[in-house]
């Protein structure tokens, strides 16, 4: 192997890609990602096992592709949770007005280059772990303003960014 675009570090101006565990559903966000947000809300919990690792993306930096595979459940009025109808691979976490759709950090392909900004709900957290990464933990959800400077401009605190 030769390696040569295995030495790219410049992955953060670079479209990224991730898709479910069959294959039938790939994404490809082509702009940025935001940092992730760990929701250990009872809904995450009951999808994923565990709390989810959400990303997001803009609305309109995102592409999927198998698009006819990708299912979607209404978990909360307005908010609907995209999967793999196939494989049940959690993608995607959609609420109405927002300009991102929140992206499952798992479902994209290593490396992401991502970070994790912090935790919300942990007042629901499942009781057989514990968070010990020092990050600041919400007892509820948070809208993140993001992209930080357009939501910013629109100021009315939106949706919780998890669950509920
Ligand atoms: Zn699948
Ligand atoms: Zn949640």
């Amino acid at each position: 192997m030769t390696g040569d675009t295995m030495t790219n570090d410049s992955s953060a101006a670079q479209a990224k890609h991730g898709g479910c565990l069959c294959g039938a559903v790939r994404f490809t966000v082509s702009g940025p990602l935001r940092p992730v947000i760990a929701c250990h809300c009872g809904q995450c919990r009951r999808v994923l096992s565990n709390f989810a690792a959400y990303s997001a993306a803009r609305r309109g930096d995102l592409a999927i592709e198998g698009a006819a595979a990708l299912a979607w459940f209404e978990s909360s009025p307005g908010v609907r949770r995209g999967f793999c109808g196939r494989c049940g691979s959690a993608l995607f976490w959609d609420c109405d007005g927002n300009d991102f759709v929140s992206v499952s950090a798992g479902a994209l392909d290593q490396p992401t280059g991502l970070r994790t900004r912090r935790h919300i709900f942990v007042a629901d957290k499942a009781d057989f772990y514990e968070i010990g990464d020092g990050l600041e933990c919400l007892p509820q959800g948070q809208s993140d303003p993001w992209p930080q400077d357009d939501a910013a401009a629109d100021g009315a605190g939106g949706p919780p960014a998890g669950g509920r």
